[in-house]
């Protein structure tokens, strides 16, 4: 299992090119599409019809070409059978969860998600009579516990935001399955690093945004799992993604798939940088946090859980105990030694930093911080791969001297 390779399978496997021979993929825009024969056209909304039945295409919120040649990429960099790509990590989400619960229906989710999953998980869809109990993701006990007749999925964040807790994905899927329910995660950290599918998810959603596109120029996200998921996503008459409508635009499905080709050098990259940047934090004796680290509690877990060659990925955290201070080392950071820039999101090539209780998890009420384990002085560090490894070695070095964190 630890021997999958989506690199391979991305670029020597799934290989496609324009429509007339070009190295890079053709983009198709139009937003509707011609039959030759009316008669056709009742097929398609009746499902006889379609992209692969016939090569039918008829709207491009259902499908659309140059879309697609994003999905079968993805697909093959996932192992799933398929995969649907969206307008926003958020709207994969809320799509997948609302696909596979109805009004009565329960959640069992980890605690330690990204703000707007949880904002989504805990006041939206309760409004909406879907149920959720919060736990731990490393307890895998109190999944089990949490379970009731109504559950319906287990939801988890492979490498939890922002304390990059690992969720054990081949226990969780094994006590997902006995007890008939299926297992949503979220691998927006991990992307190439874990291939969740393979260790038996049912469902990957992604934000797309952020490692993937690598830019930080759109909003994009993607849901991964088998065909059938992907086509009751897609359903005329009941697919979430179809009838809710967060659809990609063909340009931006464009611009990720030239990008591709090179995540797998830019995740190689950020990894080797984050483990390089930890394992100096470390030897200061700085309050530092990633899994890659061989003194990281879950570092045998990850171990287990990572395809071999990518590292334990881009992010690490720094605890500074006090928002003051971690506010004071962001400024050091960013206006004295140019080392990151102060701002929300993650996967960009240059370093981003946040202080996450005040920002991105800032959805989240104190109290709940604090039982997901969230200092309000929690930095969350997302290492780019620009300038020299030295120079930013030397630069963080120096910034903690300067506010006395060590
Ligand atoms: C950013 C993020 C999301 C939301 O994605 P958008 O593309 O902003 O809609 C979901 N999950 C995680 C882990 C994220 O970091």
């Amino acid at each position: 299992m630890q021997n999958y390779n989506p690199e391979q399978y991305l670029i020597e496997v799934r290989r496609e090119f324009g429509e007339h021979g070009g190295v890079a993929p053709s983009i198709e825009r139009s937003s509707t599409f011609t039959v030759m024969d009316p008669s056709i056209m009742p097929e398609i909304f009746d499902g006889l019809r379609g992209p692969e039945k016939g090569g039918c295409f008829l709207y491009s919120r259902h499908f659309n070409p140059t879309v697609d040649v994003l999905n079968r990429y993805l697909a093959a960099m996932e192992g799933s059978e398929a995969a649907m790509s969206t307008a926003s990590g958020i709207s994969a989400i809320a799509c997948t969860i609302l696909q596979l619960c109805k009004c009565g229906d329960h959640i069992v989710s980890s605690d330690t998600v990204y703000g707007g999953t949880h904002a989504l998980l805990k006041e939206l869809l309760p409004e909406m009579g879907i149920e959720i109990t919060f736990v731990d993701p490393t307890d895998l006990d109190a999944f089990e516990r949490s379970i009731t007749e109504k559950t319906k999925l287990f939801f988890t964040e492979t490498m939890a935001n922002p304390t990059l807790k690992i969720a054990n994905i081949p226990k969780l899927a094994e006590l997902a399955h006995s007890n008939g329910l299926k297992l949503v995660v979220d691998n927006t950290f991990t992307p190439m690093i874990v291939s969740p599918i393979r260790l038996g998810a049912d469902v990957v959603v992604y934000s797309m945004t952020k490692f993937i596109n690598g830019a930080s120029d759109v909003i994009a996200g993607a849901v991964c799992a088998s065909k059938d998921f992907v086509y009751q996503l897609m359903d005329l008459h009941k697919g979430c993604i179809m009838l809710l409508g967060p659809t990609m635009d063909p340009r931006v499905a464009f611009d990720i798939i030239q990008r591709l080709p090179h995540l797998s050098i830019r995740m190689r990259e950020h990894s080797r940088r984050a483990l390089a940047i930890a394992e100096h934090l470390e030897k200061l004796d700085a309050p530092v946090n990633y899994p890659g680290l061989r003194s990281h509690k879950q570092y045998e877990l990850t171990s287990s859980l990572i395809n071999e060659g990518f590292g334990y990925g881009g992010m690490l955290t720094l605890d500074c105990k006090t928002r003051d201070k971690a506010e004071q080392l962001m400024m050091v950071l960013q206006n004295e030694h140019r080392f990151g820039l102060i701002a929300v999101s993650l996967g960009y090539f240059d370093t981003l930093m946040s202080c996450s209780g005040s920002s991105t998890s800032s959805e989240i009420p104190p109290e709940d911080q604090e039982k997901m384990g969230l200092s309000p002085g929690l930095l969350r560090l997302s290492i780019g791969f620009t300038g020299s490894l030295d120079k930013r070695i030397e630069q963080i070095d120096q910034a903690l001297k300067e506010i006395g964190l060590i």
